[in-house]
C-alpha cells in the first residue's frame, strides 16, 4: 500500500472509530492518577467505586481498548469511559498499567466443606475462586441442604464467595428408576428451589422423562455421561442444557462399543479412570460420527463444559503431584484426600504407567481437536475446573482450564470470552453478566499486567515475569543478552476480584488461604 493511500485510511478509520465507538465505551484517557487515601478497603460495600486508567477486555472476543474509566453504582457498571461531571467514588483503584475484564464464570465446581469425612473450611475454597477471578459458580454437585444456605448468604454479601447457582442431583433422592419417579423428582427439585439439574449415566427413557419434565418446569439441565447407554447423541437429541467432561461424546463417535478387557470393572477406579483416557483413541472411533455428534450438538445448542483440567494428573502426574503453589496454599484435607487410596473417587494413581500417561496424552489431543470443531461450528464452550479432585486445587483448576484451551487452539481473548460471556449464556444471565457493558452487573477483574499476553497472569499464585530496569516487559522485547537490567521475578495474579461491586483484594484472600492451611497443618502436627 502506498504511504499517501495508507494514511488516508488511517484517517478514516480514526473518524469511523470516533462515529461509531459503542456508548458508554469510549476509549478516551483518563484523568490524574488515583489518590492513594481512596484505596478501597476489602471486601468493603461502597455505594460509588471508581476504577482509573484501565485497559479493558470486555469479554466477546472483541479487542482490549483503553484506558478508560469504569464508574461502579451500587454494584452496577454504571459507565465505561468518561466520569461524568459531579460523580464522586467513594473509593478508586489506579488500574494504570493494569488490564480489567469481566468476572469469571466457573461453570463447573463442586461447594466442598469436606474430603473423605474430614472437615475443610468452605473459606478456604471460597477464597481461592475469588482469587483466580471466579464471581460466579455453577456447582453441580453438593449437599443441597447447606449448598442453599451459602447460596443464600453469598447473594446477601454474609459471606465472602462468588456467587452461586446449585444444579443438583437432589431430584434422585426419592429414587430414580421409573420415569415416573423422575418426574417427581423434577418437580420436587423445582419447588426446593434448584437452579438447574445435574445428572449422569442414565437409561434413554429415564434420560427422555427427565429432560421433558425439566423444560416443563423451566430448568436448566447439566449431564455428566458416563460409559453408559446414552451418549452424547441421546443427550443432544433431547435437549440437554450442557454436556460436562468428554465422555459421551467419544462413546457417540464409536462404531459399536469401547474394546474394554474382560477384567474391567467401573468401581475400581484405576480401571475407570484408565480407560476414560482411552476413549478417543479406540480403534473403532469414527471422526464422521463425531463430526455428526458435534453438529447435532451445535444445532440443538448443547453447551460443552470440557472441564478439561481437571484430568491432567492422568497425563503427567509427576507435574501434578509437585506444584509450586502447594507448599502455602495447599489444604492438609486436600492433600490427604488426593493421596493414592481407591476409596477417594480420582485417587488412583496407584502404580499408574508411562503407557497410561501416553494413551492420555493421545486421548488429548482427539479431544482437543473435538472442542475447536465444535467450537468453529458455533458450539458454545464454557471454563469449569471441577477441582477438589485429582490433584486439581480449586482456582489453580480454573486457569489451568484456560491455558488447555489455548492448547486446544483457542486465542486467549477466545478463552476468555468461553470464561465470561459463554458462561453468562450457559446460566441465561447473559443480559447482565459476562461483559464490561454499562448496566451490567459489576462483576469485574483488575489484573497485574495482560493477561492476553499471558493467561498465566490469573494464576492466584502469580507467575514468571521479565522485568527490564525494574519495569516487567515482554519476554520478545529486544533485550541484549548480559544486560544488568534484565531480571526474572515474580508477578502477576490479579489485584482486585470485584463482585457486585464489592471489592476484594486478592493478596488479602491469599494471606487469609495461607493462614488456613498453616493452621490446619499445625492442627495435625499436634495430634501426631
Ligand atoms: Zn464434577
Amino acid at each position: 500500500m502506498k504511504t499517501k493511500a495508507f494514511f488516508r485510511l488511517v484517517i478514516i478509520l480514526g473518524i469511523g472509530l470516533a462515529l461509531f465507538d459503542k456508548p458508554g465505551r469510549a476509549s478516551i484517557q483518563a484523568g490524574p492518577p488515583a489518590q492513594t487515601d481512596k484505596v478501597p478497603v476489602h471486601a468493603k460495600i461502597y455505594k460509588r467505586l471508581l476504577i482509573r486508567n484501565a485497559m479493558v477486555i470486555y469479554g466477546n472476543g472483541e479487542p482490549a481498548f483503553g484506558p478508560a474509566n469504569i464508574c461502579i453504582e451500587d454494584g452496577r457498571i454504571a459507565r465505561v469511559g468518561r466520569v461524568p461531571e459531579g460523580w464522586v467514588p467513594e473509593a478508586e483503584i489506579d488500574a494504570t498499567g493494569k488490564y480489567v475484564m469481566p468476572g469469571i464464570i466457573n461453570t463447573h465446581i463442586h461447594l466442598q466443606d469436606e474430603r473423605g469425612g474430614v472437615s475443610q473450611p468452605l473459606q478456604y475454597e471460597m477464597n481461592l475462586y475469588l482469587a483466580a477471578g471466579a464471581t460466579t459458580v455453577r456447582d453441580v454437585g453438593s449437599e443441597w441442604e447447606k449448598a442453599k444456605e451459602w447460596r443464600a448468604r453469598s447473594a446477601d454479601h454474609l459471606m465472602v464467595a462468588p456467587r452461586i447457582l446449585l444444579y443438583e442431583r437432589v431430584w434422585a433422592s426419592k429414587g430414580s428408576h421409573t420415569a415416573e419417579l423422575v418426574r417427581q423428582g423434577v418437580r420436587f427439585a423445582k419447588q426446593l428451589g434448584v437452579d438447574g439439574l445435574k445428572m449422569s449415566g442414565m437409561d434413554r427413557d429415564l434420560a427422555e422423562a427427565l429432560i421433558d419434565e425439566a423444560k416443563k418446569q423451566g430448568l436448566r439441565t447439566a449431564v455428566h455421561i458416563a460409559v453408559d447407554e446414552t451418549t452424547a447423541k441421546d443427550w443432544a437429541e433431547l435437549g440437554v442444557t450442557s454436556i460436562e467432561h468428554f465422555y459421551g461424546v467419544a462413546d457417540a463417535a464409536l462404531d459399536g462399543i469401547q474394546n474394554f478387557p474382560p477384567e474391567h470393572n467401573s468401581n475400581n477406579e484405576i480401571h475407570r479412570f484408565g480407560r476414560a483416557g482411552e476413549l478417543f483413541i479406540q480403534p473403532n472411533l469414527n471422526r464422521q460420527k463425531l463430526s455428526a455428534v458435534l453438529d447435532l450438538m451445535v444445532k440443538n445448542s448443547v453447551t460443552w463444559c470440557p472441564t478439561l483440567s481437571i484430568y491432567v494428573a492422568s497425563r503427567d502426574i509427576i507435574r501434578a503431584q509437585n506444584l509450586p503453589w502447594y507448599k502455602d496454599y495447599l489444604h492438609p484435607t486436600l492433600e490427604e484426600y488426593f493421596r493414592p487410596d481407591l476409596q477417594h473417587h480420582g485417587s488412583y494413581f496407584l502404580g499408574w504407567t508411562n503407557t497410561q500417561e501416553v494413551r492420555w496424552k493421545k486421548d488429548y489431543q482427539v479431544w482437543m481437536e473435538a472442542i475447536k470443531e465444535f467450537a468453529l461450528k458455533g458450539g458454545n464452550i464454557t471454563v469449569g475446573d471441577d477441582a477438589g479432585f485429582i490433584y486439581s486445587v480449586y482456582g489453580f483448576g480454573q486457569v489451568h482450564e484456560m491455558e488447555l484451551l489455548e492448547e486446544a487452539g483457542f486465542h486467549p481473548l477466545e478463552v476468555i470470552k468461553m470464561a465470561t460471556a459463554n458462561g453468562a449464556k450457559l446460566i441465561g444471565m447473559e443480559d447482565r453478566l459476562g461483559r464490561v457493558r454499562q448496566g451490567f452487573i459489576a462483576d469485574l477483574l483488575v489484573v497485574n499486567g495482560n493477561p492476553l499476553e499471558n493467561l498465566r497472569l490469573l494464576n492466584p499464585y502469580g507467575t514468571d515475569v521479565l522485568a527490564y530496569d525494574g519495569k516487567v516487559v515482554n519476554n520478545y522485547s529486544a533485550l541484549i543478552p548480559g544486560d544488568p537490567k534484565i531480571k526474572a521475578e515474580h508477578g502477576g495474579g490479579i489485584e482486585w476480584t470485584i463482585k457486585e461491586g464489592i471489592p476484594y483484594h486478592v493478596p488479602t484472600l491469599m494471606k487469609e488461604v495461607k493462614v488456613m492451611v498453616e493452621e490446619a497443618r499445625a492442627e495435625r502436627a499436634k495430634t501426631k
